[in-house]
């Protein structure tokens, strides 16, 4: 079965930096379950996996456009210091989900000032090559409750 439109693709999948460093792999869990063709995965990877069948294996290196975004400056700002008062122990490197404008984000702290706090919105690998080796382990056809839902049931994909 080729994959395209509203197929669950399962993938094994080892993501790379331009060092060679693996930032996130699916080795030692189960395959990555998705919904293709809903922007379920970054596009560049989508992409390249429309038409794939189970059992096929390719490496494919996207740019930052394909995958999370250039780093974007304006999603640097500074926060009162008082917005963390509940947090105990804040400390740089601490990442909270905030509501925006755009839904659901994930800021990250940068550093912590007297009366200001820098915090990031950036994803963390925003800007950044990112180089898959991927292999397609599993193509079926979605239900229509996966396709009402948007994702993946079952094993490696939402539980519930
Ligand atoms: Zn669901």
């Amino acid at each position: 079965m080729q994959i395209d439109k509203h197929k669950i693709v399962s993938i094994d999948y080892t993501l790379t930096d331009d060092q060679g460093e693996v930032i996130d792999s699916s080795e030692g869990s189960d395959p990555l379950a998705y919904l293709h063709g809903v922007g379920g995965i970054i596009p560049g990877l989508e992409r390249e996996l429309e038409g794939k069948s189970s059992g096929d294996k390719f490496k494919v290196s996207l740019a930052p456009e394909d995958g999370y975004g250039e780093w974007n400056e304006d999603l640097c700002q500074g926060v009162p210091r008082s917005e963390f008062a509940d947090i105990e122990d804040l400390a740089e490197g601490m990442e909270f989900q905030v509501e925006s404008d755009a839904g659901p984000m994930v800021i990250t702290v940068v550093e912590i000032g007297e009366e200001i706090v820098k915090v990031d919105g950036n994803h963390p690998l925003a800007g950044m090559t990112l180089n898959f080796d991927v292999t397609v382990c599993e193509v079926r056809e979605a239900t229509a409750e996966e396709i009402e839902h948007g994702h993946a049931h079952g094993e490696g994909g939402q539980a519930h």
